[in-house]
């Protein structure tokens, strides 16, 4: 079965489930690699700022890596990633390597989930979207990918595609953009994830589309794939799809990290 590098736990206060019951579940399912991916603490925000329903404090994150590590020692026949899911805001680039340094994260994935502070991703900013002319949200949100892809922060770009979340999709023609992001993935060595969560939402369709993830595959970007789970019964969701996505796209390979290194594993 395919590895899983995205799910969350009730320590992002938006999840429910603690590790060891999605470590059961992955067990259950008999996954070969599970990758922890919870949210890294809002670190470009003031303290007051910091929404705890989004995500752990910074005095929570030590547990959350003890934890994590001390599974891997416990369960030495299962695969174990010690990830983290990192926002992107751009100026905070330092601030970020700093936090990411403190701890021996197997790999980082990135996200842009907010533009220019607005919280895009969230059912409870969609009034946003009023204020933009669609094809210039979709620029504005890839070009900001295109930073946090060179900002050499990240492993993986997570959800490439996120801006479609709410079913709000572009008039024009996004060949190009996709091209020019795949080709910025390939030559700063980010992988594109898979994430299956597209299907959970308005979108109703796994991230990235297929058209990108052609792209990807084209330039020769690996690939990884997440159910980006925020319950124990998620992980793993929809992997049967995913692994049509990949095939249809040209992947026959997806890839684990362990300290910060891609591994390759065949798709069967
Ligand atoms: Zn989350
Ligand atoms: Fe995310
Ligand atoms: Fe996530
Ligand atoms: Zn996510």
């Amino acid at each position: 079965m395919l590895p899983d590098l995205h799910v969350h736990t009730a320590r992002c206060g938006h999840a429910g489930g603690s590790i060891g019951d999605y470590l059961e579940q992955a067990r259950r399912l008999g996954l070969s690699y599970l990758g922890f991916a919870d949210h890294l603490p809002l670190y470009w925000l003031p303290l007051e700022e910091r929404h705890r329903e989004l995500a752990m404090s910074e005095e929570e994150l030590p547990g959350y890596v003890e934890e994590v590590l001390r599974l891997k020692r416990t369960n030495p026949d299962l695969a174990i990633g010690l990830g983290i899911e990192a926002d992107y805001v751009p100026g905070f680039e330092e601030r970020l390597r700093t936090l990411l340094s403190q701890h021996p994260f197997d790999y980082v994935l990135g996200s842009v989930h907010y533009i220019d502070g607005w919280g895009f991703d969230n059912p409870a900013c969609l009034d946003g979207y009023a204020r933009w002319e669609i094809d210039e949200l979709y620029g504005r949100y890839f070009a900001l990918v295109q930073q946090a892809i060179r900002s050499g922060l990240f492993d993986i770009l997570a959800h490439p595609d996120l801006i479609k979340k709410f079913g709000y999709r572009p008039r024009a023609d996004m060949r190009g953009l996709y091209e020019e992001v795949a080709r910025a993935m390939a030559e700063a060595s980010v992988c594109v994830e898979v994430n299956t969560a597209g299907l959970r939402v308005p979108a109703k369709e796994i991230y990235p589309s297929l058209e990108f993830l052609k792209a990807c595959r084209r330039y020769g970007v690996l690939a990884a794939v997440g159910s980006d789970a925020h319950q124990p019964h998620l992980v793993a969701w929809e992997w049967r799809l995913a692994r049509e996505w990949l095939l249809a796209a040209g992947y026959h390979q997806v890839v684990v990290f362990e300290a910060r290194k891609p591994k390759v594993i065949k798709i069967l």
